[in-house]
């Protein structure tokens, strides 16, 4: 078995193919139909797409009998993390249940394949503890008391709230907080048509930090890297095990190693990822800039770098226009100039600043170089998200790109906006007329996204308050830093009215809900998605399995709670039934864009919304549907995801139309202006907001050697090394790719304190959602803190298991040591996702992983300790009386303050900690946390801004062509007073 592993990955992508087809002569030879995916790749332990209505399989249970088992296979998507791989949901044909899910080798992105948490979907359908129906709070917040109420009880009153503010104009009180998005755009659509700005993220305790250095690159948020054809991948995250886009992009990953691909990882830990590395470097963490620049230096000074593609797409001439107009307006001053820019990154100082050494520097450098085009990369949450200034790790990651020219290649780094298609809805309300100040305060004007993570500081500042609050897919006492500040302002009427809870499992924040409403998992809803995983384009969709199955029997059902378990339901539904309920008659003009257009004047159905969209806005699936009979709508539902297109190229460099080019201007540095409304086909470039100019006229390209071409959604319309934004927004000094000193890098911390690493997870873990899924609590339920042997040496930490106290600026949590090589000395780090708890009076929760706890207020200060580990129990489901772990970890992210990037707004999760062995009365998983401190911090991070109030130039409160995932009125942008 081993030998043949050795030999597979030894075989090259041509060789596989010839290996395919000798195994398709094989079994057409044996008269059998020989089954290819969607993906090209051989797929044949898939079952053929036409055998979907009744596939058989023998029950192993049963041998060595024979026992056949008939199924319905219908598509889903996984909604336990952003990938959105494809699911096929079994559904037995005798009773209608479904028994497992598989990967959908018809979804382009994950080609049928899945990580241990695609399957474990059925955990969460069959969850004993699982929310089954709506429930109200009949005692004091927090108190666990809570009696079943009926969906119309639940959603007039809340509907009724809801009006209330409207009609009294106090729109800024109303909030959607939002976890997991899981779908594309519907839920800031249903705020639009509120006139609510209303949209809140956890982006900023997220990816906040890597989006922010793409952005001021390209005028995308995000990379869409050609991993599987790159010759060096280049990682600043977790690919194989957890990073963004795991699955889709580590299998990728995976057949580009298989072809010879050198893989380089930066990452403190010794990650699965970096396992797989041919270079793993693990540096000091806030560094990564700095190893980064190096490299960067390196291309530039032995002019490794392609010197067409920085002349054509860098911003180069605006750079040299505004810093250094005392030199040459040419391409060869550029060059001189950019050969001093970096002169301080030597080997020799990253080597010094990262503790990696400079001949290692060196040769990865060298082994960069050697990519050329074929270069593809990722930084994501890792770096970019745990330290002051991370954004620049992204931004000087994209240098590297934006060197070698490998933008739009093959094998190299895509644009998201240029692979993601989000198709046109059926109603698109208009933007709301409203700036919610407590999401994006004045302090922020270039936060990426919404400044979710202070929400409670700024109610404790008297900055607002909220009438109604909901969070969906979302958990933000456990989730953010400071939760103790959370706990307080949700527990208190005065500053949060109303708050619900759409949510399918217990959370530690659904615990102080008003109204805890039960919605579907992700085989129990639908949604669109679709994300930017290679050079195309595709679309998925999520949908209630059973809801399908019945439709494929021919039973019509109009309502998702008919097939999903007790009343679970799911958001489309609810959202377009709770708007209409806000108003009844329509004389709000909220009603409208809940409307059939078929039959107006009644309620839009899912059916019909989903159905408009895939007639209307997916290039292709009408023609691709027709050819097997089917409405676009009938094929989704039967094959769940579409490839719209694929190879799409280096969409900066498309010419645009003459049809596009007509009353155009042209600025000085070739942006081109259009006073016409849209691109010919926004499909073909789905780019970002488009960049007006100070007429309003839109861009519609950049003049490059003559040439009109799409160029990149930003100001100057190319890459952007010099952002004029940073530069006129107050942050001259960072215009530039730099490295910013990380506020735990060695120069700001004490003798006795170390880095603690907390932002990566264990691929088997899904933030708040895996504590109701067996099989992964099983694999993994606690969360050691990883100490090399010389620390725990010199602290005095004896041996793995041992307790220690891990001291922040507002508190400790106490947690088992893991004693291991894999961390670097000086470092030490503990996985989030774990230590889930519910208090004493609470009868409800996850009882696979949530450890019961003894929660404490005095005054600001909080402490919590396990009464109870995890336990067997009696259930609906006999594996609950098998539990054999008791630990659940420790819920580390309490005892964090919150460290908002004064630029990118993200909140910078490394800790400078101290650590010592636990004391005697210590136990494992206890927690003490004083607000007051946690307070002080967030003031202090707050002095290191710059608010718009004093630096905009130009009187807005932030530049209208950054992204904001809900965007409000233009004239909303304008600074009061201005
Ligand atoms: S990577 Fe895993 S968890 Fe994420 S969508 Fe795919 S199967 Fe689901």
């Amino acid at each position: 078995m081993a030998a043949k592993k050795t030999l597979r990955s030894r075989l090259s992508l041509s060789e596989r193919a010839e290996r395919v087809s000798a195994a398709r002569k094989d079994v057409e030879a044996r008269g059998e139909t020989f089954y290819q995916g969607a993906s090209g790749i051989h797929l044949s332990a898939f079952p053929p797409k036409e055998r979907w209505d009744d596939w058989v399989e023998l029950d192993s249970r049963a041998w060595p009998r024979r026992e056949e088992h008939h199924y319905m296979l219908v598509p889903t998507t996984c909604f336990n993390c952003e990938s959105a791989c494809g699911l096929l949901a079994y559904v037995d044909r005798e009773d209608m249940h479904v028994r497992k899910f598989e990967g959908n080798p018809e979804h382009p992105g994950s080609r049928g394949r899945n990580c241990a948490k695609g399957p474990s979907t059925i955990n969460q359908v069959t969850d004993p503890d699982r929310i089954l129906y709506p429930l109200k709070r009949v005692g004091e917040r927090g108190s666990g008391q809570w009696e079943r109420v009926s969906w119309d009880t639940a959603l007039d009153a809340i509907a009724a709230r809801l009006r209330a503010a409207i009609i009294e104009e106090r729109q800024n009180e109303i909030m959607i907080h939002i976890g997991r998005p899981g779908e594309d755009g519907f839920t800031e659509r249903v705020l639009a048509s509120w006139g609510v700005d209303g949209h809140n993220s956890h982006t900023n305790v997220c990816s906040a930090a890597g989006r922010t250095g793409y952005q001021f690159w390209m005028g995308a948020d995000r990379p869409s890297p050609d991993h599987g054809n790159a010759k060096v991948i280049y990682l600043i995250s977790s690919h194989l095990e957890a990073g963004h886009y795991f699955n889709p992009h580590a299998q990728r990953i995976t057949e580009a190693r298989a072809n010879g691909a050198k893989l380089i990882v930066l990452d403190t830990r010794l990650s699965n990822t970096a396992t797989h590395a041919d270079y793993w470097l693990s540096p000091q963490p806030g560094s990564e800039a700095a190893i980064n620049l190096a490299v960067a230096r390196h291309l530039i000074i032995t002019g490794q770098y392609n010197r067409e593609f920085v002349r054509q797409w860098w911003n180069w001439e605006e750079y040299l226009q505004t810093c250094r107009p005392e030199l040459a307006p040419t391409f060869e001053s550029f060059e001189a100039e950019l050969v001093t820019l970096y002169d301080e990154f030597t080997f020799d100082y990253a080597a010094a600043e990262s503790g990696i050494d400079a001949a290692t520097l060196r040769e990865v450098a060298e082994t960069v170089a050697g990519a050329g085009t074929r270069f593809s990369s990722h930084s994501w949450r890792s770096a970019a998200a745990s330290n002051l200034g991370g954004w620049q790790v992204t931004r000087t990651l994209v240098l590297l790109s934006a060197l070698l020219g490998s933008i739009g290649t093959e094998g190299g780094l895509f644009a998201n906006s240029w692979n993601k298609f989000v198709p046109k809805p059926i109603h698109t309300p208009p933007h709301p007329g409203v700036w919610q100040e407590l999401s994006w305060p004045m302090e922020y004007p270039l936060a990426q996204n919404e400044l979710s993570f202070l929400l409670p500081q700024f109610l404790k500042d008297g900055r607002g308050k909220l009438d109604t609050y909901f969070i969906r897919v979302y958990n933000p006492v456990w989730t953010n830093p400071d939760g103790m500040s959370w706990m307080e302002v949700l527990s208190d009427p005065a500053k949060v009215g109303c708050f619900v809870a759409l949510t399918p499992t217990w959370n530690e924040s659904a615990y102080l809900a008003d109204y805890v409403l039960p919605m579907g998992h992700g085989s129990e809803r639908h949604d669109t998605h679709s994300y930017e995983q290679y050079d195309g384009q595709w679309l998925g969709f999520r949908q209630p399995v059973l809801r399908a199955a019945r439709e494929r029997l021919g039973e019509t059902v109009t309502d998702t709670r008919e097939v999903n378990p007790g009343e679970v339901w799911e958001e489309n539904e609810w959202w377009i039934e709770l708007s209409w309920r806000i108003d009844p008659d329509g004389s709000l003009g909220i009603r409208q864009y809940h409307e059939s257009k078929a039959t107006p004047g009644t309620k839009l159905s899912v059916d019909e919304y989903y159905g408009w969209m895939f007639e209307n806005s997916v290039p292709g699936l009408p023609e691709r549907a027709a050819q097997e009979g089917l409405t676009p709508l009938q094929f989704m539902r039967r094959y769940g995801a579409f490839e719209i297109s694929k190879g799409l190229g280096a969409q900066h460099a498309f010419a645009v139309p003459q049809e596009e080019l007509a009353d155009v201007s042209v600025s000085p540095l070739g942006r081109v202006y259009t006073s016409t409304a849209k691109p010919a086909n926004p499909n073909i470039v789905p780019m970002g907001a488009p960049v007006p100019d100070d007429q309003g006229r839109r861009a519609v390209g950049i003049e490059v050697d003559g040439v009109v071409r799409r160029g990149f959604p930003t100001p100057s319309g190319k890459l952007e090394f010099y952002s004029s934004t940073l530069a006129s927004w107050g942050w001259p000094e960072h215009a530039l790719p730099g490295y910013i000193k990380s506020h735990v890098h060695p120069d700001a911390m004490a003798p006795d304190q170390l880095v603690l690493l907390s932002t990566f997870r264990l691929p088997t873990q899904i933030h708040t959602r895996s504590a109701n899924s067996k099989w992964l609590d099983e694999l993994a339920h606690t969360n050691p803190v990883w100490i090399h042997p010389t620390d725990a040496n010199r602290l005095g930490v004896g041996q793995t298991g041992d307790l220690v106290r891990v001291q922040t600026d507002i508190g400790y949590f106490v947690a088992k040591a893991w004693i291991t090589e894999g961390i670097r000395p000086g470092v030490v780090a503990c996985s989030h996702h774990m230590g889930r708890w519910r208090p004493t009076n609470q009868d409800n929760g996850q009882r696979q992983m949530m450890a019961t706890v003894d929660l404490a207020q005095n005054g600001e200060d909080w402490t919590m300790h396990t009464v109870q580990g995890v336990e067997p129990y009696a259930s609906s489901d006999p594996d609950t009386q098998r539990i054999w772990w008791s630990d659940t970890g420790v819920h580390q992210n309490l005892t964090f303050p919150v460290h908002p990037d004064p630029i990118s707004g993200m909140h910078c999760w490394h800790q400078a900690v101290r650590v010592a062995p636990a004391r005697a009365q210590d136990k494992q998983g206890d927690i003490a946390v004083d607000t007051a401190k946690a307070r002080d911090v967030y003031r202090q991070w707050l002095e290191m801004t710059r608010p718009a109030g004093q630096i905009s130039p130009d009187g807005l409160r932030r530049p209208t062509w950054l992204m904001r995932p809900l965007k409000p009125h233009p004239d909303t942008f304008v600074l009061p007073g201005t």
